[in-house]
């Protein structure tokens, strides 16, 4: 099967400036083929799509879900962190069924695609349900069962179990990695048997690090270090290793970060919402770390449209620093694609626009008010834009969203079905 988008704005988000320019895109299956000026139009296509007034780029990765969560947007809010946890959210998770999580994920997963998100990191329980939503929504996903001290072995058996399934299978859009919850709720055997799982099944780790400084003193009373120095004394950082938050992170913390395989997730809005505190992105980033975004789940961030994560983490960044270049708008765009890819370990396959990568890539219709002129595009995306502006996108080669239309996928259905469950448990 071949496709050729012809008319298109192409933002490829390759090299360290803006490179914006009228190119048709050639895809053969589900790899992008050719990118260049006028592809001749008498070889053989299948399908044809005009992107003309469409600026076309790599569709944005969300490093670091809850997709399960959705039940929970707006319920109980404004509330710092553990309160909100222990008095709003664990007493309802208790009674999730397998449904419950699948219709929960499934509605996340519409959520995201509508909103330009073609690739997600999620942990959470009952992913085998999860792990449906995404495959009946065509998602990229990286995937993995949160372990914490109570009730890991049942998860030990279905990440190896899945792990095999989904890991050595080339072309599969799902990956297997191994989840430990975070180093105030995971002991020092709970957090090796999480690594040397990962280290057995070849894959990486996911894990939050740092969110609040009420985790930062508990571990400090309990263990007399940091969180950071406390996995890497556990070894945590000899595998590929995805970091939610990292706010609290000290220049020592700096030292052992710069050598991890993988990256920071950053969840700017998560993180403004239960007054978490600002993670220094602009120091991350100049010591060469790699640092993604994130919407986290939707009860602490109220949507997964990673175009609010893209403004706030530019705003965020440039008050913390009193400095408006701190970070640039192009620098944003690059943490929402290419450098989540790198988080995630998957820079080869997704990220950029490139002949030789899955072709994952969204359209987002730029004749609009609020993005007239075009005077700065990369500015208008991350400034002006919002996840609505996404007409269609791409995953695998296969339109799964056109002209804001999701093809095979029942909105209303899944509206239905998520609020009969918030209206039973809730
Ligand atoms: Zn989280």
């Amino acid at each position: 099967m071949r496709t050729l988008i012809t008319n298109a704005s192409v933002l490829d988000m390759v090299g360290e400036t803006a490179n914006i320019e009228k190119k048709d895109i050639l895809i053969n299956n589900n790899i992008i083929e050719k990118i260049d000026k006028d592809i001749d139009q008498n070889i053989e296509i299948d399908e044809k799509i005009n992107a003309k007034n469409m600026l076309v780029m790599p569709g944005l990765i969300n490093t670091h879900t809850h997709l399960a969560m959705s039940i929970f947007r707006g319920y109980k809010t404004d509330k710092k962190l553990m309160d909100w946890l222990e008095n709003a959210i664990y007493p309802v998770e208790d009674k999730l069924k397998p449904e419950d999580i699948y219709w929960n994920s499934y509605l996340s997963c519409l959520e995201m695609i509508k909103s330009g998100t073609t690739t997600c990191n999620d942990m959470y329980f009952g992913m085998n349900k999860t792990v449906e939503a995404i495959e009946n929504t065509g998602l990229r996903a990286v995937v993995a069962w949160c372990i914490k001290d109570d009730s890991i072995k049942d998860k030990i058996e279905k990440t190896r179990e899945y792990a095999q399934k989904y890991n050595n299978n080339k072309n599969s859009k799902i990956k297997i990695y191994v989840s430990a919850d975070a180093p105030h709720t995971c002991n020092p055997d709970t957090i090796t048997m999480c690594v040397n799982l990962a280290k057995e099944l070849n894959t990486g780790l996911h894990i939050h690090l740092a969110e609040t400084s009420n985790e930062e003193k508990k571990i400090k009373s309990r263990y007399g270090k940091r969180s950071t120095e406390y996995l890497n004394d556990l070894n945590v950082f000899d595998v590929p290793v995805v970091l939610a938050h990292g706010i609290y992170v000290s220049d020592s913390d700096i030292e052992i970060l710069k050598k991890i395989k993988g990256g920071i997730s950053h969840n700017p809005v998560s993180n403004c919402k239960l007054s978490s505190g600002i993670c220094n992105v602009v120091k991350l980033r100049k010591n060469g770390i790699n640092t993604g975004l994130g919407t986290d789940g939707i009860g602490s961030t109220s949507t997964m449209d990673m175009f609010e994560e893209m403004k706030t983490a530019a705003y965020l960044q440039k008050v913390n620093a009193k400095e408006p270049s701190s970070i640039l708008a192009y620098d944003i765009l690059k943490m929402a694609t290419i450098d989540g890819a790198k988080v995630l370990g998957m820079e080869n396959e997704i990220g950029t626009l490139e002949p030789g990568k899955k072709a994952d890539m969204i359209f987002i219709k730029t004749e609009k008010l609020h993005m007239c002129p075009d005077n700065d595009i990369c500015s208008n995306i991350v400034y002006s834009a919002n996840g609505a502006d996404v007409d269609s996108v791409m995953i695998d080669g296969k339109l799964i969203m056109q002209n804001r239309k999701m093809l095979n996928m029942n909105e209303k259905e899944v509206m239905r079905q998520v609020k009969k469950i918030a209206k039973r448990l809730l």
